[in-house]
């Protein structure tokens, strides 16, 4: 295996995909090893249900950088980013609240009639997150961002540069700096120092 490929990425989340779409753009020979059915991790779109295809995690893509979405030319590979409006938020008592962007919509939104519109549903708990995306204790971020794992300290002092003290082996994660939700950034700045690193051995 080694032999074949330069690089190989644990994990197809999307962090871990930015970081093997740049290394592959700057002719490393890259494999992406995920152990689900399909790429994504908790930024995945799945069919739950049959005939419909949803977010089963992430739900709000704010952050994705704008440089990953351009150096990756995600738009020519068809990204069309959605506005987030309209969202479904269940509430106490078995009531819901749809969230609009037009906030006078939102206070006059409570949607009569809607329980018997709901053709099958999808509930969560940590557990299931543990389970399905391999997330530590359903943790969103693979670990806190509390300030003593923030910035030069992510995930932990002296580690923050995506190196380990393992040669060879970096982190392109939520764990590394800046941290989770969906930015690409960590798989970005990885990259960026793998090549870096393969630059000086050469
Ligand atoms: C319920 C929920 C809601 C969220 N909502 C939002 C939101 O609205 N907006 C936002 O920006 N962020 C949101 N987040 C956070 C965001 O989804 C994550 O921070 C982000 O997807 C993490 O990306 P990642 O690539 O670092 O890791 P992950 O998405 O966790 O991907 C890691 C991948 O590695 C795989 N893997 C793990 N171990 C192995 C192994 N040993 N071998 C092979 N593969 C392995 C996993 O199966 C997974 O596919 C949410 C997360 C959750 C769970």
């Amino acid at each position: 295996m080694a032999g074949r490929y330069d690089a190989m990425i644990i994990g197809g989340g999307h962090k871990g995909l930015v970081c093997g779409a740049y290394l592959a753009k700057a002719g490393v020979k890259t494999l992406v090893l995920e152990r689900r059915y399909l790429l994504g991790g908790a930024a995945v779109t799945e069919a739950v249900f049959p005939g419909y295809r949803m977010s089963v995690a992430s739900y709000v893509m704010s952050l994705l950088s704008p440089r990953v979405i351009n150096d990756l030319e995600l738009r020519r590979f068809g990204l069309v980013v959605l506005p987030a409006n309209d969202l479904f938020s269940p509430i106490e008592n078995g009531d819901h609240i749809f969230l609009h962007d037009d906030v006078a919509k939102t206070q006059q939104e409570f949607a009569p009639g809607f329980s018997s519109r709901v053709i099958d549903m999808q509930v969560l708990l940590p557990p299931d997150l543990e389970e399905i995306f391999a997330l530590p204790q359903g943790y969103i971020f693979h670990g806190e961002p509390l300030p003593d794992q923030l910035f030069f300290q992510r995930p932990a002092a002296h580690y923050a540069d995506y190196r380990t003290p393992i040669r060879n082996l970096y982190l392109c994660g939520s764990s590394s700096h800046p941290g989770g939700a969906v930015s690409g950034i960590p798989g970005h700045n990885a990259a960026r120092e793998i090549l870096r690193d393969q630059r000086r051995w050469r």
